[in-house]
């Protein structure tokens, strides 16, 4: 059995450590917001860029595309979010809390056990005004999903590349939505970030590539370090199934609340392209040059969260070891995800060490993040790069003085080895790329 780590720490770490803070703080907080500090944020710049790398940049049949939040109001009748996008909510007649119904087990309110109200549904998407005149025409949504951006421009996407079935359309960004219950920290908020692939293929090979995408999207996460065990895949009952799909799978990840909903993937159909045909008259189908006929391709949703995808590998790495008297807290970050890639230490603040100390720094830092840390033993700054996830760690020593020699100090393993400093960069670029400390790599991906 996988075991789980228990949120406090995740929290704790993330907030001490500067990746994740909540949004406002100095306010008292928003609730269900938060903001991703200087180490978030290269996590979360480093899950978005694998995650096109290896949807975008290293396919021949996938593009992307960076629509805007706002749409025309239309969309989201053609979706039918309107109508469908909403959850059932009670509200507690005496403290005034509000539950989602299909979450509650019991008739009374969780906090107080006070009487509900009947269930009525609420709509999930964030209502604003476009323009200086706030009335019922000038009503736009912020986007619930990033997938619509991708279907509107459908055709747009055709005409520009010449792409032929199957091909995909790729997309991250910010979706909003207002959620009756919120919580486990970043697992479920109000405003996230969203990594979509819309597949498009034609109607009889749908099976074949939502099995393909299944598999891929699952490989992808235990390709950057997340265990086997700690992923599995559900499938939705008929009950669950949402109004545009046909089949649905969900990778599911064990948070530290339990299993819960990583990424989701969907056989949407021909939902998506009818709706939008008929409700903008324009047509959306495809020429099939084959059969010289129309079609309107089916499409293979996979739908992840960045937010989430960045919970799930920062839980999956936490590890805490003995260490003499005290702990040593580790993230075994894969190296593609580590925010920091290297730490230059040097042993001393001595002149003629800080010298060659910066010197390797500055040359370092046009790769890749790198952190300069001289401040306490040199064994404090390794439990501080530990923590952080920095897999590779640099000590510049008196002796480095004499025979222009460094130690690399990886996290996993403790283990060192001494190069020569102009043999440096290469060594840390292999080591950063799997090649072990003794003989097998240690990390399976590029970096
Ligand atoms: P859930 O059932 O957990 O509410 P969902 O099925 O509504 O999720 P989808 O509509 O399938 O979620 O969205 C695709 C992905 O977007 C999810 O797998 C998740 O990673 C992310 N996501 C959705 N809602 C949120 C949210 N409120 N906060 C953070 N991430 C979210």
């Amino acid at each position: 059995m996988p075991t789980k780590v228990e949120m406090e720490k995740i929290v704790s770490l993330c907030r001490r450590r500067g990746f994740i803070f909540p949004s406002s703080e100095i306010y008292g907080g928003l609730s269900s917001c938060w903001d991703y500090g200087p180490l978030g944020v290269e996590l979360k710049r480093n899950i978005k860029q694998a995650w096109w790398r290896a949807v975008v940049q290293e396919r021949d049949d996938m593009v992307g595309l960076d629509t805007s939040i706002l749409m025309h109001p239309q969309t989201w009748a053609a979706s039918g979010h309107l109508e469908e996008f909403a959850d059932p909510l009670v509200e507690c007649k005496s403290c005034h809390l509000r539950w989602r119904s299909d979450d509650l087990e019991g008739n009374n309110c969780p906090a107080c056990g006070g009487e509900l109200t009947e269930s009525r549904l609420f709509n999930l998407m964030f209502k604003t005004s476009m323009g200086p005149i706030e009335e019922e025409a000038n009503i736009v949504y912020l986007r619930p999903e990033t997938a619509q951006g991708i279907f509107v421009n459908f055709q747009n996407v055709l005409n520009t590349t010449r792409k032929r079935l199957p091909f995909g359309i790729a997309q991250i960004g910010k979706a909003f939505r207002n959620e009756i219950t919120t919580g486990n920290f970043i697992f479920r908020s109000r405003e996230f970030e969203q990594m979509e692939i819309e597949f498009f293929v034609k109607p009889e090979t749908d099976k074949k590539w939502f099995n393909y995408w299944l598999e891929e999207r699952r490989d992808w996460y235990v390709k950057l370090g997340i265990k086997k065990e700690s992923l599995r895949l559900r499938q939705h009952t008929k009950k669950e199934l949402a109004h545009y799909a046909r089949e649905c799978y969900d990778i599911d990840y064990l948070f530290p609340m339990g299993w819960a909903e990583l990424e989701g993937i969907a056989n949407r159909g021909d939902f998506d392209l009818v709706q939008h045909a008929k409700y903008s008259g324009k047509s959306l189908n495809y020429l099939d040059e084959e059969t010289k006929e129309h079609i309107i391709p089916y499409i293979i949703e996979p739908s992840a969260g960045v937010d989430r995808s960045a919970l799930a590998f920062i839980c999956d790495a936490y590890d805490e070891e003995p260490d003499k008297e005290e702990i040593r807290v580790l993230l075994h970050l894969h190296p593609t995800l580590a925010p920091i890639k290297v730490a230059v230490l040097p042993l001393s603040r001595r002149e003629k060490l800080v010298t060659v100390a910066k010197k390797i720094y500055a040359d370092l830092r046009r790769q890749w993040m790198v952190q300069y840390d001289d401040a306490q033993s040199i064994g404090r700054r390794y439990r501080r790069q530990d923590e952080i996830g920095t897999p590779l760690c640099v000590t510049i020593d008196f002796q480095s003085l004499e025979d222009e020699q460094v130690t690399i100090r990886e996290r996993d393993s403790m283990n060192q080895i001494r190069v020569p400093i102009n043999e440096l960069k290469n060594t840390l670029q292999a080591k950063l790329r799997g090649e072990r400390f003794d003989t097998q790599p240690l990390w399976t991906t590029k970096g």
